[in-house]
């Protein structure tokens, strides 16, 4: 099918984009377009109108901010921009993990961070490992700009509490703490594909040895991303123990809620919860050992 008719506008500022968008309650921003393209061609999307922010300058970037104490990444950063960094490969494995297991290189290329956090897709990868990464969005709107701890965004599916008129412009990242270590499992039917099932955890030790903080982010387990909260909660103040990573992990597929589909039934779903939770969260606890 072709998209229905609807204007164009390729816009050169941030302040453009946001006038366009509370102009137009129908408008929708155009980022890499590798979501928003087929639900218009499958007419699940009809915009009147699209907001194209392709062409804004300084949206593109990945940097520490160490006043901030975060890693920000602008709007415009694709999946392969971190897929390829170095600061990204050696300080955030975890999301390293989950850029280079989005789609194929043809995606990679043109999706960005952004638009992926901003679709709320709950079989998308980024926002179960910004969960676990406790990520902050920042909105900016025609009030200014808003941060939005990531953990709020997600209300159902496809569905954030952004407004209209809001415009993502930077996700934020917690700077990695001491003794701290992440990873993303992804189980998926062929290469390229959606997750049957996603898990991103990050972890830190306090210098006694026990666990000082954990996030478990859950893609494709629910009607929108999810964290393991019964799962967190349990980890912190635990020994690093294969027994208590077990525990954990049985308590991680309690927290799930898959729906069955053509990737499989709700049984299998919960147990690849439970295995990859299990998966991610031993080698989340290498890393934090000083492991690779
Ligand atoms: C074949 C294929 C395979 C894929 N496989 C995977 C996969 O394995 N894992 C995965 O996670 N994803 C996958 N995707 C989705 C891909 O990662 C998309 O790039 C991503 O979900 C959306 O990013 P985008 O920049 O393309 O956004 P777009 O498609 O341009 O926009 C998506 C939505 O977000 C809104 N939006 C975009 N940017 C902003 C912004 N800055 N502020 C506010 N709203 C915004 C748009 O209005 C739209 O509603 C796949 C896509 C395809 C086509």
């Amino acid at each position: 099918m072709i998209p229905a008719p609807f204007k164009y506008a390729a816009v050169r500022s941030v302040d453009e984009a946001v006038d366009l968008l509370a102009d137009n309650a129908d408008a929708k921003v155009l980022a890499g377009g590798h979501s928003l393209l087929p639900l218009m061609k499958l007419r699940l999307a009809t915009p009147g109108v699209l907001v194209d922010i392709n062409r804004i300058p300084g949206l593109d970037y990945i940097r520490e901010d160490e006043a901030l104490e975060r890693l920000t990444i602008g709007a415009l950063t694709r999946h392969v921009d971190l897929e390829r960094s170095e600061l990204i490969r050696e300080r955030y494995p975890l999301l390293w993990e989950a850029a280079r297991g989005i789609g194929d290189p043809q995606v990679r290329n043109r999706g960005t961070l952004a638009g992926s956090v901003a679709h709320a897709d709950p079989a998308s990868d980024w926002p179960a490992a910004l969960l676990a990464a406790e990520a902050e969005v920042v909105a900016t709107g025609k009030s200014g700009q808003r941060v939005i701890p990531i953990v709020r965004l997600y209300v159902g599916i496809l569905t954030t509490s952004l407004l209209v008129e809001e415009l993502v412009t930077e996700v934020r990242v917690p700077l990695p703490r001491p003794r701290s270590g992440g990873a993303y499992e992804k189980l998926e039917r062929k290469v390229g594909d959606y997750a049957v099932i996603g898990v991103g955890v990050q972890l830190s030790f306090n210098e006694a040895g026990t666990i000082a903080t954990a996030g478990i982010g859950l893609c494709n387990a629910g009607s929108t991303s999810l964290r393991a909260r019964t799962a967190e909660a349990f980890l912190v103040g635990k020994p690093p123990a294969p027994d208590n990573v077990n525990e954990a992990a049985r308590l991680a597929m309690d927290d799930s809620d898959p729906v069955e589909d053509d990737r499989g039934p709700v049984d299998y779903k919960q147990a690849m919860v439970r295995e990859l939770t299990r998966r991610a969260l031993t080698r989340a606890l290498e890393r934090a050992r000083g492991g690779k």
